[in-house]
């Protein structure tokens, strides 16, 4: 032990305040418990600062240019639109700050108490938390680790001024006239597109034959349809093999279907995945079971091979959602406050901001068939609902999947306009064990977008109204 370093006995201790940590924290906190905080880095975690806010808040921006540019096709003359790149940062840290500081307001009316630094297993029920100079420890009853993930670095593309992770891409000062995103997962289509509707010229390279793996392909062809229409080149069974730098940027080399081909870029993107943050914490030292990739091994609770310490969000397998972080922090707290909580993962809606925006939830059409289960569909165009053609968004479509024989409502796969609202109603119904006939039952207002989740069913059942019964 250091000379002067102190120790205080706490109650729960959570690390990390992202929103896994954070939401673990309020919900510990309203069951009665005193909750301390260590973060190391903002509060809010990666989603607040350099993730789902941030991103969306630059996708947002970017529409909105674009739109103005398009607006005359509706008969409205908008003249000299131009885009002040650093006033559209301004406004996303804007966005950032406020919500970030929602988190430390919360934090305060639950009288949670925050540490900063960084913290480090010492012990069972001990960790030592490190600030600049100074380092102190914290024993505590019960933990919850909440440290998130960083960004995989590929070897051949040392991060650095002109190769970057999503957190620089996020902050750039200018808008690069070229941009190579190496990987076209959800994050690489998102910043990608961000950029391409600022005006660079954007190519993306992505490993396996289609962009946005995991989604089915009659959803991602019309993302890519989309992305080409803007100019994006997108090139799939493309493997980034290295890079040289210019005077000016780099020129990456690939391996496309098999040729050599090089792309000049002034910056590139590489986003080709997230490793857990768990290597620097002296999880092994203490003896905490983690996979060969590093996560932690939790059962249904969030509960660790050490039964005191929890462990939640994109630490442990699953995909790395912020959603679902939150729900795990949730689900540790109860447990323990002594609740019988446990997670069921059957409601997890994957969205991704691309244009048109894809979201899934519960089991896709293809999972069904991988399944052997005897199934209906139902697949609704946003091309007959009267909503989506007044506000210029026709391109799409929705499907829903349903038990043949009850008509449980099992998944829903939606490519459009609004897709990542939409699907909360689905993941609603699949929660409460709804039926086909009780969305169909259900009075839709109109017009709205809603609306086709009603038709699908119809559709599902039958006797759609919109569309002829093929
Ligand atoms: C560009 C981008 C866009 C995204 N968009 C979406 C989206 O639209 N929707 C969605 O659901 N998800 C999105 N995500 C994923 C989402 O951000 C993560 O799944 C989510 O943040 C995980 O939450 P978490 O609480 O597990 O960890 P994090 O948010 O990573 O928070 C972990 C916190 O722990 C702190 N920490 C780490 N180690 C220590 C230590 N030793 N001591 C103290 N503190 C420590 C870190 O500083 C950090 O603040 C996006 C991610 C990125 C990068």
């Amino acid at each position: 032990m250091v000379v002067g370093e102190f120790t205080t006995e706490v109650d729960v201790l959570v690390i990390g305040a992202g929103p896994g940590g954070y939401v673990a924290a309020i919900r510990a906190a309203q069951l009665g418990k005193s909750v301390t905080v260590v973060e190391r880095g903002e509060l809010g975690g990666v989603c607040l600062n350099v993730g789902c806010i941030p991103s969306k808040a630059l996708i947002h921006a970017s529409h909105t240019y674009d739109h103005m540019k398009a607006a005359d096709q509706m008969g409205i003359s908008v003249e000299n639109v131009s885009v002040d790149f650093g006033k559209v940062q301004e406004w996303k840290s804007k966005v950032v700050k406020q919500l970030t500081g929602g988190v430390g307001s919360l934090f305060k009316g639950n009288k949670i108490q925050t540490v900063p630094g960084e913290a480090l297993f010492v012990s069972e029920n001990e960790v030592r938390v490190f600030n600049g100079y100074e380092v102190n420890r914290y024993k505590f009853n019960h933990c919850i680790i909440a440290t998130g993930s960083r960004p995989i670095e590929l070897p051949a593309f040392p991060y650095g001024e002109r190769v970057l992770s999503s957190t620089e891409a996020l902050n750039l000062t200018e808008i690069p006239k070229n941009l190579v995103v190496i990987g076209g997962g959800y994050i690489g289509i998102e910043l990608g597109s961000v950029y391409a509707r600022f005006g660079s010229k954007v190519t993306i390279l992505e490993g396996s034959d289609q962009i946005l793996p995991g989604f089915e392909a009659e959803m991602t062809r019309l993302v890519e349809r989309k992305l080409k229409k803007n100019k994006v080149d997108v090139f799939t069974k493309a493997m980034a093999k290295g890079m040289e730098e210019t005077e000016n940027g780099v020129v990456v080399t690939a391996e496309v279907k098999g040729e050599e081909k090089k792309f000049e870029a002034d910056y590139v993107l590489v986003t080709v995945g997230r490793r857990p943050n768990t290597d620097e914490l002296g999880l092994s030292d203490i003896g905490m079971k983690l996979t060969e990739k590093g996560y932690v091994i939790v059962d249904k609770q969030g509960q660790t091979s050490i039964p005191n310490v929890y462990a939640i969000g994109d630490i442990v397998e699953g995909p790395a959602l912020a959603h679902k972080a939150s729900y795990e922090g949730k689900v540790a707290a109860e447990a323990i406050a002594g609740q019988p909580s446990a997670v069921d993962y059957k409601v997890i809606p994957a969205v991704v901001f691309s244009d048109p925006e894809i979201s899934s939830v519960g089991i896709s059409e293809r999972e069904a068939k991988e399944q052997g289960l005897d199934y209906v569909v139902g697949r609704f165009p946003f091309a007959a609902n009267g909503r989506a053609l007044s506000v210029n968004a026709g391109e799409g479509f929705v499907k829903l999947v349903a038990d043949k024989e009850t008509g449980v409502v099992l998944g829903a796969q939606i490519v459009g306009p609004e897709a990542s609202n939409l699907i909360a109603e689905i993941g609603l119904a699949i929660e409460m064990g709804a039926t086909l006939e009780d969305i169909e039952l259900t009075i839709h207002a109109h017009p709205t977008l809603g609306e086709m989740m009603m038709e699908a069913a119809e559709l599902a059942l039958g006797h759609p109204i919109h569309v002829l019964n093929k």
